[in-house]
């Protein structure tokens, strides 16, 4: 079994993709070693600079109103609860000029699935950021939202996409993917997105020339066959559009959830499912650590275990922070993670352009580990 794991390492290490069965193989290794130092070599035949990344903006969480339920989220209220909101646009516009203030670039603005808010409050709202901010990146209105705002206003995915992209939409986020699985999506979702259409949504934004990210929040009730289907949906879409920008995954947060009595998944599965995410999605070129889950020191390990980009300096996060689990770092703290690893911190932008000065030259990347399973 070491050996047949070792052989898998070494075709993806060598860029042969792996099948499913392999995926699921990797996934059930209790290896972590290996796996991580595979997922290193990868990452470093993909990214062989002497830098790594990160970005900075701002998550704005519009509205917490919400026409689903899902079971693993602490931050929704349901239509006419007395806790929900919308913010009003003046603070949407005060939050972005802090953003600019602290060096950002891009907004990654994400809500509940409001059935109040109609397409023009949309439209109008992008057009408006883009009227003060036209040099702010607009990552907004994950799958779940696109697919409702069409069911609400009865108008096709693709008119929806043109109109926001019309009106100042940049990017996609690739929330609300959980686990690309039904069976999955059924027991822990109601009233959203299933995963044909959440990909149909992904699929149109790219055939139109957007770019967009992919997420996988693990470790509830799916199957590790579940979690490598999920992959492979991804990496199938990926082979079809080629619009991932990148894919980060993070462990299901279950404090304050319906889901609390799940144990949460801890360092090692994340470890391990992130190393497998970058051997087997060979055609996404860039992987995020999720710090803000797994916090600084897990965080700068993912950098060692398939990730080239330590994601975003946040600088607000309601909806891993309602569930009770939120880790804030400083810039400093994030170029300290990167340096510490031997590489240059640099700063991007959601398409993976640098966007900072060079620093002067420091010599060449930090040597890599041998293969030895
Ligand atoms: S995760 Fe998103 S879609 Fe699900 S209840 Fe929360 S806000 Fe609504």
């Amino acid at each position: 079994m070491v050996s047949s794991i070792a052989n898998l390492l070494d075709k993806a290490v060598a860029g042969e993709r792996l099948s499913p069965d392999d995926g699921l193989a990797l996934l059930e290794s209790h290896d972590l070693a290996a796996l991580g130092r595979a997922a290193d070599r990868v990452t470093r035949r993909l990214h062989p600079e002497n830098y790594r990344t990160y970005n900075i903006d701002r998550n704005i969480n519009y509205t917490n109103v919400c026409s689903a339920v899902c079971d693993f989220c602490a931050f929704f209220r349901r239509p006419r609860h007395a806790e929900g909101y919308v913010l009003d646009r003046q603070t949407i516009l005060s939050k972005v000029q802090e953003t600019v203030d602290l060096g950002g670039d891009q907004i990654l603005m994400q809500g509940g699935m409001n059935p109040d808010l109609r397409i023009e409050w949309y439209e109008d709202l992008l057009r408006d950021l883009k009227g003060h901010f036209p040099q702010v990146n607009l990552h907004a209105f994950s799958p779940p939202e696109i697919h409702a705002l069409a069911k609400l206003e009865k108008l096709p995915v693709r008119t929806v996409l043109e109109r926001l992209k019309a009106a100042g939409l940049g990017s996609l986020p690739g929330g609300g993917a959980e686990i690309l699985v039904d069976r999955v999506r059924r027991e822990i979702t109601r009233g959203k997105v299933l995963t044909d259409d959440w990909l149909e949504v992904m699929r149109i934004w790219h055939q139109m020339g957007g770019r967009s990210s992919a997420t996988m929040m693990f470790g509830h009730v799916e199957t590790l066959a579940e979690r490598i289907e999920h992959l492979d949906r991804l990496r199938q879409l990926q082979d079809e559009t080629g619009g991932f920008t990148a894919f980060i995954c993070w462990t299901f947060q279950p404090d304050h959830t319906d889901m609390a009595h799940i144990p949460p998944a801890g360092s090692f599965e994340y470890l391990r499912t992130q190393a497998v995410a970058r051997v087997y999605l060979d055609n996404i070129p860039n992987i995020q650590s999720s710090w803000v889950t797994q916090g600084l020191k897990i965080g700068q390990i993912a950098l060692t275990f398939g990730a080239n980009d330590m994601g975003s300096l946040m600088i607000e996060e309601n909806v891993v922070a309602q569930a009770g689990t939120v880790h804030q770092l400083t810039l400093t703290q994030i170029h300290g993670a990167i340096a510490e690893l031997g590489y240059i911190p640099r700063q991007r932008n959601v398409f993976y352009e640098l966007i900072d000065e060079p620093p002067p030259s420091r010599g060449a990347l930090p040597p890599a580990p041998a293969m030895v399973y």
